[in-house]
């Protein structure tokens, strides 16, 4: 299945979402529709019904004032009326139907029926001034028919209030039924959409943090660095990956090619400039006739120039030869007694020239052996005393240290010389910086010395720092695993010093 795209599937999270959502609104919603209109049956059923009682127990009041009537007053009038009561008590009667009340309306209408026939007897008696009859038939037959439907409409408003109670009941019950289907389906609606942002935001901070960490390998200058998000992928993160893949080769292809092209410049250059320095070693000896006073100078400067010259080139060839072997280092077995002692003679000639206090102090507990690249390190602490003789006045101190500390060999070089501005500090590894200082060095630099120190102990696994107290001296201090951990500096090629 092609994955989906980062904007499909922030459609669809959202959409889903929103769907999980509502549902337990739209459930909600029709629960309280079947609340509302059992409300609205009980509502009205139970008016209606209660209006209906009340008017049959009126019809039922009227009737009996009617056949009081009729049995005294035995006239058309009176024997109408006593029929409109009946007729009306009949409709009445037939709207307990509609109540599901059949077999209440039955009675009332069989009563009915029976009253018709006697209502006409009573008629007939009254209207003969028979009056006693007329009062026995009323006792004795019409009054206990009357009692009859009264004792129906009293059974049958029991029957409506019972159901009216079961009704509230029911009612109740729904409304507690639909508040439970609405809090079970908002938490599943809650946990649903929570899982589906889970989906979205890791579906996308994944492939952003691997994204993240490849361009931030990217900017500290390892381009080797593979993504986890293939560049086959058929979405965003996948065209991203491509893009950063291709930028990375690219950036490694012109890396190499820089290294080389600084390299073979180098070497082009240093040929002419050493037959310029041969030249002007001639002119000066005389070789070529004594020369006036000014051309003297002259030649100086040129042979003071085409130095400096010869210094840049060879400090050029040092980095690039480094970057293009693509900081590969040739660790071997290095006696540490033996390297420091190399050092320790090498610059106590330097030390007495310059009337420099030199000191060397090694802790006791120092390994005899180290596994290092012993001529790039040699070079490195080299160029620490190189600096550090070269800022120190006359009657300063330089000093060289030597610990051990757990699984590092820590190496310091402390002078008493210019120091340096505190906020060019974070600068003295960038290729060709130099800092304010320049004046109190005793010889011209390069910029470049510290830079490839840096890339060499980093490439060994290892660190460099500096401290200063401008004008009170310097300390650059060395970490370097008594065992280059190669893999470690793996993370630092050689193009990765900040130019
Ligand atoms: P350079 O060839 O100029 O010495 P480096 O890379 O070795 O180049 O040093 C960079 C700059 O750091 C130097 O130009 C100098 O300004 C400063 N620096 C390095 N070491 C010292 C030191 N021991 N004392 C004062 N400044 C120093």
């Amino acid at each position: 299945m092609p994955a989906l795209t980062l904007r499909r599937r922030l459609g669809i999270g959202t959409v889903g979402i929103a769907v999980v959502l509502a549902i337990p609104l739209f459930i909600s919603i029709r629960s309280l529709e079947r609340v509302h209109k059992t409300t609205l049956d009980l509502r009205n059923g139970a008016f209606a019904a209660s209006l209906l009682v009340g008017n049959l127990r009126q019809g039922t009041d009227d009737l009996r004032s009617a056949e009081t009537a009729l049995v005294y007053v035995g006239t058309p009038e009176t024997r109408d009326r006593m029929m409109n009561q009946i007729a009306n008590m009949r409709t009445l009667a037939d709207s307990l139907d509609s109540f599901s009340l059949k077999s209440a309306s039955l009675d009332v209408r069989l009563a009915l029926d029976s009253l018709t026939v006697l209502a006409n007897e009573e008629y007939a008696r009254s209207s003969a001034d028979q009056h006693e009859d007329a009062e026995a038939i009323s006792t004795q037959w019409v009054r206990p028919r009357i009692g009859v439907i009264e004792q129906t409409i009293g059974a049958a408003e029991q029957v409506l209030r019972a159901r009216s109670h079961d009704s509230v009941n029911a009612a109740t019950d729904d409304t507690a039924t639909a508040e439970r289907a609405a809090i079970i389906s908002m938490i599943i609606a809650i946990l649903l959409a929570g899982l589906i942002s889970i989906w979205l935001i890791r579906s996308i901070t994944r492939p952003v943090f691997d994204l993240e960490t490849g361009m931030h390998a990217v900017a500290s200058g390892d381009f080797t660095r593979k993504l986890r998000v293939r560049p086959n992928r058929q979405d965003e993160f996948g065209r991203l990956s491509e893009s950063y893949e291709a930028m990375a080769n690219r950036l490694a292809q012109l890396d190499r090619l820089k290294a080389e092209f600084v390299s073979v410049a180098s070497h082009e250059l240093k040929t002419p400039i050493n037959v310029i320095l041969g030249y002007i070693e001639l002119l000066e000896d005389g070789i070529y006739g004594k020369l006036p006073e000014q051309q003297r100078e002259v030649c100086e400067t040129i042979a003071g120039q085409a130095r400096n010259l010869t210094r840049l080139v060879r400090r050029l060839l040092d980095v690039s030869r480094f970057e293009a072997g693509g900081g590969a280092l040739e660790c071997r077995q290095v006696n540490l007694p033996h390297f420091l002692d190399t050092l320790q003679s090498s610059f106590s000639v330097l030390a007495m020239q310059r009337s420099v206090h030199f000191q060397v102090n090694r802790s006791d507990a120092l390994p005899r052996e180290v596994r290092w690249d012993e001529d790039r390190m040699s070079e490195v602490v080299g160029n620490l005393l190189s600096n550090a003789f070269k800022f120190t006045p006359r009657g300063g101190t330089v000093e060289l240290s030597a610990e051990f500390d757990r699984n590092d060999i820590v190496i310091e070089v402390t002078d008493t010389g210019a120091g340096i501005p505190p906020e060019q500090l974070p600068r003295i590894f960038q290729k060709f910086y130099q800092a304010d200082n320049q004046a109190k060095a005793s010889a011209k630099g390069t910029g470049l010395g510290l830079a490839i120190a840096k890339e060499i102990v980093e490439a060994h696994g290892g660190s460099i720092t500096a401290k200063s107290v401008a004008g009170k001296g310097a300390t650059f201090q060395i970490i370097l695993p008594v065992a280059a951990d190669v893999r470690r500096s793996g993370q630092f090629p050689a193009h990765a010093v900040t130019a």
